[in-house]
């Protein structure tokens, strides 16, 4: 009885509410940037499960262009994962590294069509790996037959206007307006090592929230198995700015022992969950991990507390890990059960310095799959890493974080699924999605008085509240006649 006796009482998102406080602060001042990892921080505190209904690289780039971050999932082959991640990266470069050229002594027939099979408007010339000029569909255009015997050194546009690699975007476009050119060749010691174009610039100056390294491609996280070193490693080889240790009990103390390997061998952040004690965020904070996730059995798929009736409810999971972790900056990742966000406030008013979103995000038009429409409404699937379909259909990468193994053709009846299958409602866009969230976390800092992250932290004030309390704040008493952007009903 004793046992029973000591056990202290576990909350979540519905048991409370936040106290209005006095608030010098409006919806549309406050800071919302946020540490993710030792060294990085993002312009939102949201990032995407690792999770192969959620995060492939297309979900990733949009997530990164308005301030947040995608943890790539591990259920496809290290290649793969390899290549999602080195898309992201790509994918904000303002330099275009796979440039196609030409040489002097061509003819303009042939770069003429080489500009129709490439799509590309101009070309770089190379002699003898120096960039010596530059020819436009503009120059070519206008030329009558006779004119198509003449080579490209005849035409080409030898004052060519350069930059060098380590510019910024405000620089180029200045030059390329002040040139009047639409393309700049990239430079290193003569050689051309890519392009810029003005379309490039643009698109980047289109995202000033993005999340960004110091070279100004996008952030993007990856995930690899509690003792898949060689994952790690190609993933870190590869760009990943951060590394997900995806594991559903971290405070297995033989995964903690393998931490230090992992870390000694990349130079990337690492992220390490989930856990949902101060206990097991010692053991973490222990090895030197760079940032905590925390959630056992709390998501929208998860079936863990069920299936193995193991689980702390997560308001009290976070607020308890970041009592711990808070004190050694450390940053902590609020990881599942968040449905509104209501619940992103809740969490970060808890501790939590980020959250990690699942089926939030499952539903958007950037997720993995395709929407499909069932009595009339639109859905996307959304699957646990520890479903059956998961741990079966892929590469076994839902089952290791379980502490399964596939073999080859593994019958179901052998494994013992933490998670099920189904489909959220379509949602739009990220951007859409991703505006309405940190809107309705801007007012409820408001609400709080909070100017920035931190200050939430320290300032947020809790009510518990009773069953009615739920009642009461959800809309009541009505039908719902025109569904809102962020408060979905129709399921
Ligand atoms: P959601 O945001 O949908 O509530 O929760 C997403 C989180 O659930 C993920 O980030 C991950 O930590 C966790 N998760 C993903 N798949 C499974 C699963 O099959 N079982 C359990 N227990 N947790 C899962």
């Amino acid at each position: 009885m004793s046992k029973l006796n000591n056990a202290i009482t576990g909350y979540t998102y519905d048991d409370f509410l936040l106290v209005p406080n006095e608030s010098w602060i409006e919806a549309k001042d406050v800071e919302t940037r946020s540490k993710v990892s030792t060294n990085h921080e993002l312009n939102i505190p949201v990032i995407s499960s690792a999770m192969d209904t959620v995060t492939e690289a297309e979900l990733a780039i949009a997530l990164a262009h308005v301030g947040g971050l995608g943890v790539i999932h591990r259920n496809m082959t290290l290649e793969q994962e390899v290549n999602e991640v080195r898309k992201v990266k790509m994918s904000g470069d303002l330099t275009i590294r796979d440039v196609v050229t030409t040489s002097p002594d061509h003819s303009l027939s042939s770069v003429r069509e080489i500009m129709v099979e490439e799509n590309v408007s101009g070309l770089p010339v190379i002699d003898d790996g120096k960039l010596i000029g530059i020819i436009s569909k503009r120059d070519i255009k206008p030329l009558i037959t006779s004119d198509s015997k003449k080579k490209v050194k005849d035409i080409m546009t030898s004052d060519v206007v350069t930059v060098e690699d380590s510019i910024s975007p405000e620089e180029a476009l200045n030059i390329a307006y002040e040139n009047k050119i639409e393309r700049l060749p990239v430079v290193r010691n003569d050689k051309l090592v890519g392009i810029i174009t003005i379309k490039d610039i643009l698109n980047h100056k289109n995202y000033p929230q993005a999340s960004r390294d110091k070279n100004g491609n996008l952030l993007v996280a990856a995930a690899t198995g509690p003792f898949d070193l060689e994952r790690a490693m190609a993933l870190d080889e590869a760009g990943a700015d951060i590394i997900a240790i995806d594991c559903a009990h971290a405070h297995n103390m033989n995964v903690v022992n393998f931490i230090e390997k992992i870390k000694d061998n990349i130079s990337a952040d690492l992220l390490v969950g989930n856990i949902a004690t101060p206990e097991a965020a010692e053991a973490l904070i222990s090895k030197g991990v760079d940032g905590i996730k925390v959630g056992i059995g709390p998501g929208t798929i998860c079936t863990t507390r069920i299936i193995t009736g193991v689980g702390v409810p997560q308001l009290t999971a976070v607020s308890s890990v970041a009592d711990v972790a808070n004190d050694y900056d450390v940053p902590v990742i609020a990881d599942g059960g968040l449905r509104y966000s209501g619940d992103i406030a809740k969490a970060i008013g808890a501790g939590a310095d980020i959250v990690m979103l699942g089926s939030l995000l499952a539903g958007t038009y950037e997720s993995p799959g395709d929407v499909v429409v069932m009595n009339g409404r639109k859905y996307k699937q959304y699957r646990g890493m520890g479903s059956m379909g998961a741990m079966t259909g892929g590469f076994g990468g839902g089952a290791d974080r379980y502490f399964q193994e596939i073999k080859g053709h593994m019958k179901h009846s052998k494994l013992v699924p933490e998670g099920v299958e189904g489909a959220v409602p379509y949602k739009g866009t990220v951007n859409e999605v991703v505006f309405q969230l940190v809107g309705g976390l801007k007012a409820s800092m408001g609400y709080c008085g909070a100017k920035n992250i931190n200050d939430m932290k320290e300032k947020a004030k809790f009510v518990k509240i009773t069953s009615s309390g739920i009642k009461e704040s959800h809309p009541h008493d009505l039908l719902i006649t025109n569904e809102s952007p962020n408060y979905p009903t129709l399921e």
